[in-house]
């Protein structure tokens, strides 16, 4: 049996996923910036007072690792802003209000794919980046000089994060979309060695994309036990194949391609419809939640309207969450608008908010056995007190994706993540000081 790497039991807390998304009423203004995803952000091609259709292009990739901003309504640029007045970010946001009409650009219309060059073109002009959470170029990722290097494209069906049922519910309810882009990367990329990876606590997606692979076997469906991180790419990579991706390569080198099933059914939809990216699929859920659903949202659709649309928040909500508990990034504000790479929202009350009181260091090592890459945290923490840089470096802070799972474990309810990005945070700065 092959190994695979330690992760946590996290509680599962999928209270959505039987629910099939419920498409939201229309925004009357939608907050779109130009820096959805990893990259230079786009550049804006619009002005203030053009009326602007639903898949308009608002923003062109401004480089190579770019990608483009599409319009998810009809109606009118009320502004264009240097800085987020929500979220006090900085980097344009196209505000526009809607007329409420869902009017599509008349010129839209399917692209012609007969080539590996036309699919990458096509990629980059849907808009689509990594929608599990990542926001890295899809286009970008599917550029492979040696196709022959891709010795396993993995489809990431894992969702391991509490809550969050986005994923499941695309499995499930746009499996034929899902199944279109496995035939489009099997077709134009030729790819021969295509895996889905689903967590065994989704039976019902594992069973919908089964019986695609029964019928037509281009990919194998894996069942992989329900443990957090199983999503995480390098994770997900050494279960599925045993491959490491070692520190400083990408998942290429080592043979691998991870893309995300939300991601995937999304690129097909924009090849059958001529449709860019302009909605999202996002699991609504926590317990300051009234009624937990998944709703389809326009992208730049303010968090408030979602939260109306699923019975409103209890009046204890403390804390607000892009993503989920684990990895989530909390909210400054219930304006913050829908991203495409939000998979979730997720609002906390006051008892499921509150940060626990740390005590001591036992020694225990649970932090270090549940860390999925053979981190130690407890140690690495001591260094970052210290101010020992040398010591982060030594012992691979770095390397820390993140995931939680040192602080879900810890006994002594010590904040490691938190203390792990600092750590990470101050050797960055550490190195840069050096190589100046
Ligand atoms: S947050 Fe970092 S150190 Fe903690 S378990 Fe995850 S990868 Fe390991
Ligand atoms: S899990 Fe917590 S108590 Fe145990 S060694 Fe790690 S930091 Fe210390």
């Amino acid at each position: 049996m092959m190994k695979r790497l330690p992760g946590i039991h996290a509680p599962h807390l999928k209270n959505t996923d039987a629910k099939t998304a419920e498409i939201l009423p229309v925004p009357k203004l939608v907050h779109i910036p130009m820096s959805m995803h990893i990259g230079a952000p786009a550049r804006s091609v619009v002005t203030v007072g053009d009326i602007v259709k639903v898949g308009q292009l608002l923003g062109e990739p401004d480089g190579a690792v770019s990608s483009p901003v599409h319009s998810s309504v009809s109606g009118t640029v009320k502004s264009i802003d240097a800085i987020d007045a929500v979220t006090n970010e900085r980097g344009t946001v196209i505000i526009i209000e809607s007329d409420g009409l869902q009017t599509p650009l008349e010129t839209l219309t399917p692209p012609d794919v007969n080539t590996a060059e036309d699919f990458i073109a096509a990629v980059r002009d849907s808009g689509v980046v990594g929608l599990g959470g990542a926001g890295f170029p899809t286009a970008v990722k599917l550029t492979v000089k040696d196709i022959a290097q891709v010795e396993y494209f993995i489809v990431n069906g894992a969702e391991c994060e509490p809550y969050i049922t986005s994923d499941t519910r695309t499995m499930i309810d746009d499996a034929e979309l899902l199944w279109d882009g496995i035939r489009l990367v099997k077709k134009h990329l030729g790819v021969t060695n295509i895996l889905i990876g689903i967590e065994n606590n989704k039976p019902e997606a594992i069973r919908v994309l089964s019986d695609y692979a029964a019928k037509e076997p281009i990919a194998k469906v894996v069942s992989l036990p329900a443990m957090y991180p199983q999503g995480g790419e390098k994770v997900l990579i050494y279960n599925l194949t045993g491959r490491i991706v070692e520190e400083g390569k990408l998942p290429l080198d080592a043979g691998c391609i991870v893309i995300n099933c939300t991601t995937l059914a999304a690129v097909a939809r924009y090849i059958k419809t001529g449709m860019p990216l302009v909605e999202k699929r996002v699991t609504v859920d926590g317990s300051a939640v009234r009624t937990p659903k998944n709703v389809i949202a326009p992208i730049g659709t303010p968090l408030s309207d979602i939260f109306d649309f699923c019975g409103g928040l209890t009046d204890d909500v403390r804390k607000i969450l892009y993503g989920g508990p684990m990895m989530g990034v909390a909210v400054l504000s219930v304006s913050a608008p829908v991203k495409k790479s939000t998979n979730a929202i997720i609002a906390l009350n006051a008892k499921d908010a509150a940060l626990p009181r740390e005590t001591e260091c036992i020694r225990c090592g649970r932090c270090i056995g549940g860390c999925p890459l053979g981190l130690m945290p407890a140690v690495l923490r001591d260094y970052f007190l210290l101010g020992r840089t040398d010591m982060l470096e030594k012992y691979k802070v770095n390397l820390c994706m993140e995931c939680g799972c040192c602080s879900f474990n810890c006994p002594a309810k010590r904040s490691l993540t938190q203390t792990m990005k600092l750590a990470k945070a101050r050797l960055r700065e550490s190195q840069a000081a050096k190589n100046k």
